[in-house]
């Protein structure tokens, strides 16, 4: 908001100040390029306060003349543009981009006409989205502009926040309906005379039970992750001595493990302290070592082991199914799971590696993960030292 409020006070001024010197010298002279050539003592005050103002934004400036060529341009639009020449000076548009939109919207300030809110968007190697804004400039006796003014604002960025949320959004939606659709299902069934047969009865409330937990663990899970990527959660990393904190994590987790014949092996040495926040990295461990327990195979054995180095790094390794390769890079992602239905059925939520690998970057690490399909996967998380 900030941003967009300073961007505009900044167009404001540009606006202004190229308008002064335009009704300076667009009454006498044919193209703004003259601005250039004018050594009038109060344009170079004015050209030096333009060229500040210019290169002090973060929106790319453009000015054509009315043949099209580029007589002004901030560093911003030359980065945009082409960064490889010097200077974008006297080059025609249709040089600096084949983009249509971008053109025809010149050409509309060029014939007088003031274009707002144009969305256009440049495929060099990164994708880039920008709101275009273009102001006829000298449009005195009626017959065109003098030149066109145009300010390319980088939107990029919060068009990929509002597509993210939106994803987000929907995977919720979606998340949230499946238990919610069974929960309808059971409770019309028992509604209809279901009831009169108690196993039945008793088979469908369990069903009605375990999807309310799952919305109650999805929500709850919700809410963690939006809290930590909002920045509501404050750290007290302090020292911890990681065999215990190994040691009560299995604790709570060993009916779970034996109940799939899963092994848990605290591997780390007594002495072994890192610096973390201990709840959170609690929380971390379990998130890795429950994972380790579901994706095991029977009698598998997941091992919780330190590395020291330039970070300290904690590794959970487990010998079950493994991932494959072309999932490993977007597994920390939100509700990204290798098989939906089946992590569904284990009562998975797709959200505990995205709270992991946040949870790491709060502390200043970082969680990775290498895996051999069949073999099994390895999940470190890096901790900075003190
Ligand atoms: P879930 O609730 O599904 O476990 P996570 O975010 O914890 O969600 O994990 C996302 C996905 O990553 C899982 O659905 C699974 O496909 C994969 N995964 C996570 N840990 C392991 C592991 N140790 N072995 C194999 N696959 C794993």
């Amino acid at each position: 908001m900030i941003t967009v409020v300073l961007g505009s006070l900044l167009l404001g001024a540009v606006v202004w100040i190229v308008l002064l010197l335009t009704r300076r010298n667009f009454s006498n002279t044919a193209s703004v390029e003259h601005l250039n050539q004018t050594n009038a003592p109060e344009n170079l005050e004015i050209r030096s306060l333009l060229e500040a103002t210019m290169s002090g934004m973060r929106e790319g400036l453009l000015v054509v003349d009315k043949d099209m060529r580029v007589v002004a341009s901030n560093s911003a639009a030359h980065k945009l543009f082409n960064p490889s020449v010097p200077a974008l000076k006297s080059q025609r548009l249709t040089e600096l981009t084949r983009n249509p939109a971008v053109y025809s919207v010149f050409l509309d300030g060029l014939q007088g006409i003031e274009r707002n809110d144009v969305k256009v968007e440049t495929h060099g190697p990164e994708r880039q989205v920008f709101d275009l804004r273009v102001i006829p400039i000298g449009n005195a006796n009626g017959n065109g502009a003098e030149g066109a003014l145009g300010v390319f604002f980088d939107i990029t960025r919060t068009e990929r926040l509002e597509l993210g949320r939106q994803e987000f959004l929907s995977n919720v939606s979606h998340e949230l309906r499946t238990p919610l659709t069974s929960i309808i299902a059971f409770v019309e069934t028992l509604e209809t005379g279901a009831t009169e047969d108690p196993e039945s009865c008793q088979r469908f409330l369990s069903i009605i039970r375990k999807n309310a937990s799952r919305m109650h663990e999805l929500i709850d899970d919700i809410l963690e992750l939006t809290a930590i990527e909002g920045g509501n959660v404050q750290l007290r990393a302090a020292p911890v001595k990681l065999q215990g904190l190994v040691h009560d994590v299995c604790s709570s987790l060993a009916v779970k493990a034996s109940a799939h014949s899963v092994t848990l092996k605290n591997d780390i040495a007594s002495e072994v302290i890192v610096h973390a926040d201990v709840r959170r990295l609690e929380q971390m461990l379990t998130n890795l070592i429950d994972n380790g327990i579901k994706f095991s195979h029977e009698h598998g054995t997941v091992t919780i082991s330190y590395e020291s180095g330039a970070r300290d790094k904690i590794l959970v390794h487990d010998n079950g199914e493994g991932i494959p390769a072309q999932h490993l890079e977007r597994l920390f992602e939100r509700f990204y799971r290798v098989d939906r239905a089946r992590s569904r059925d284990m009562g998975g939520t797709g959200l505990g590696l995205a709270i992991v690998k946040h949870l790491a970057l709060l502390h200043g690490g970082e969680v990775t993960v290498t895996s051999e399909l069949g073999k099994g996967s390895t999940f470190t998380l890096h901790l900075p030292k003190p």
